[in-house]
């Protein structure tokens, strides 16, 4: 019996890349003709024609599988409903716009088949095509959430990845509401090789992300995987009272010597204004994953179906 590998496909508004995708990943599959494969589109609530061009594959193609959302749930959701479907022995994550090159697919089969890798991930190593601005901040954010969290996250890893059915479902155990996937990956450990390549412009169709969006993203990956935050709020209001404790102790000490010269409305004026700033960050911190807290324990379902191929 030939395995089988389910390559899953979150899609929102990729109707003019589906097409493409649909071309290479078939030319792809007759290439690795020893494997059965499975595509499982997830139409994340595209507004455009991405249902329908998908359900035209499905109707003459019997590889295509799909799944539908009731509404926008985000590319995370899209990942982790298909890895719930998936059939395969292997499963693979890939982008529709081909910004994750199916070239890759039999190299990552064989390093897992042949060389005992649990799963393949690829990285870029090149951000060409990217706003610098964007390229910056990406780069910061790999330096503080490696310093913050216990858990690697490569700098430059893709979703796009190869993984044996242990490792898929080690994944779906996790339950948790805020999924930041690269985190949830390097958690459930296994043993992983990467595959560098430069980064590819997307054949069809614009990106999802907007500079807001990814800082928003960078933020839930932060909190997802550190706590670190709330310690350093911790830490610095110590800090703060031990100085405000020698202050006092030099004040005092100053008015019994010296008497009480009436001075410096402004500089208590700036030391208030400083530390309101420094406590409402730190109410802030809290507040963030006192929210995250919050969003977790409604247990809302990661996403809704609509319809999928089957019904
Ligand atoms: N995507 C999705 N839901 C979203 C946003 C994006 O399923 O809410 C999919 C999108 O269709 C694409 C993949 O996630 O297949 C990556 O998105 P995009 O190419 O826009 O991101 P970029 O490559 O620019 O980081
Ligand atoms: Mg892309």
């Amino acid at each position: 019996m030939k395995k089988k590998l389910s390559v899953i496909v979150p899609s929102y508004n990729e109707e003019k890349a589906i097409p493409y995708f649909y071309e290479e990943i078939t030319k792809i599959s007759k290439e690795m003709n020893y494997l059965d494969f499975e595509y499982i589109f997830v139409d994340d609530g595209s507004s455009d024609n991405t249902l329908s061009v998908i359900k035209d594959y499905a109707k003459k193609d019997k590889r295509v599988r799909f799944i539908s959302f009731s509404r926008n749930f985000g590319k995370e959701a899209g990942i982790l409903a298909g890895l719930e479907y998936s059939k395969g022995d292997y499963v693979t994550i890939m982008d529709a716009d081909l910004q994750d090159p199916p070239e890759l697919l039999e190299e990552m089969y064989h390093l897992i088949k042949d060389e005992g890798y649990d799963c393949v991930g690829t990285r870029r190593v090149t951000r060409k095509g990217e706003p610098p601005i964007r390229s910056f901040f990406a780069r910061m954010f790999y330096k503080i959430i490696n310093k913050l969290s216990d858990i690697e996250m490569v700098d430059g890893a893709r979703d796009y990845r190869l993984m044996t059915r242990q490792v898929v479902d080690s994944i779906i155990s996790i339950k948790e509401y805020n999924r930041y996937s690269k985190g949830i990956f390097s958690f459930v450990g296994f043993k992983t090789k990467w595959l560098e390549y430069e980064n590819i412009k997307r054949v069809a169709g614009e990106s999802k992300w907007s500079f807001w969006k990814l800082f928003i993203y960078a933020l839930d990956g932060i909190t997802a995987f550190s706590t670190l935050p709330l310690v350093f709020s911790a830490v610095l209001g110590f800090i703060f009272f031990i100085l405000a404790f020698i202050i006092i102790l030099f004040i005092v000490f100053r008015t019994i010597v010296f008497g009480d010269p009436v001075a410096g409305w402004p500089s208590l004026v700036c030391i208030i204004l400083f530390l309101s700033g420094v406590q409402l960050f730190s109410i802030g911190v809290i507040g963030q994953y006192l929210s995250k807290t919050y969003l977790e324990t409604k247990n809302r379902p990661v996403y809704i179906v609509k319809e999928t191929e089957e019904k």
